[in-house]
């Protein structure tokens, strides 16, 4: 009857937003705030999400290797894939460009699988302009001295580059405000239960169980 239902057709509709069913994880923080520890932890402990390899045309540091933490082009190619719209968002972090490639993303998140993104927070917002439902994470450093000592721990920079990632790490940090989640990144083993949980609680909202769980929730009478 048609009283029953006007109930139900006040409930505000729910914005536009991605169909896949896996769910887009970016998480963005100075160098230094321990970004790449903590994801590398979650992608062991967490076999349903998986990151994608960036693109970039600065040189490999250390026991990089190509195709592993990146693949490393030369700005031609890089230009090149630019051009023939390869990527969901690129920029330029400290002087290199760096890409996500829109394909990587698509197909996983297309398969249900979770993507974890480590980029920088111009690429962040390109993401969530791309896809709505994409969960902005930012992780901080407790103090501008620890991010230093950090820095100089790694032992990855010569001086002038740790110089200038610290004058870019407050212009970064500033972007803060505009994700979803804060991880202060103080105890390591403790931001890392924060990650999870910002992972686990977004697989139960609504809309990913939705998209998850189409078959469940169809069986169950649910519509959108
Ligand atoms: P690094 O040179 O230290 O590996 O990375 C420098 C910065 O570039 C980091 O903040 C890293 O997350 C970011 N980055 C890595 N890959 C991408 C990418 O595909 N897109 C964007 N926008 N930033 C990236």
């Amino acid at each position: 009857p048609r009283a029953a239902a006007a109930v139900v057709e006040s409930v505000p509709a729910r914005a536009a937003e991605s169909q896949y069913p896996g769910n887009l994880f970016v998480v963005a923080a100075p160098s230094g705030a321990g970004k790449s520890s903590l994801v590398k932890a979650l992608l062991e402990l967490d076999t349903r999400v998986f990151p994608t390899v960036s693109h970039t045309t600065r040189a490999p540091r250390g026991q990089e290797k190509h195709g592993r933490e990146y693949f490393f082009v030369s700005q031609a190619e890089f230009d090149a894939m630019i051009q023939g719209n390869a990527f969901i968002e690129w920029a330029r972090v400290h002087g290199n460009c760096y890409g996500t490639s829109k394909k990587a993303v698509e197909d996983r998140i297309q398969q249900g699988s979770d993507v974890v993104l480590e980029i920088d927070f111009q690429g962040a917002m390109q993401i969530r302009k791309v896809f709505a439902n994409a969960v902005l994470i930012f992780i901080l450093p407790p103090s501008l001295e620890e991010l230093r000592a950090r820095l100089e721990r790694r032992g990855e920079d010569d001086p002038e580059v740790i110089e200038l990632r610290m004058r870019n790490a407050s212009v970064e940090m500033a972007q803060a405000a505009n994700f979803d989640y804060v991880i202060i990144n103080e105890l390591f083993e403790r931001a890392l239960f924060d990650l999870k949980s910002v992972v686990h609680a977004q697989r139960l909202r609504f809309s990913a169980q939705r998209r998850a769980r189409t078959e469940t929730f169809a069986a169950l009478g649910i519509a959108d």
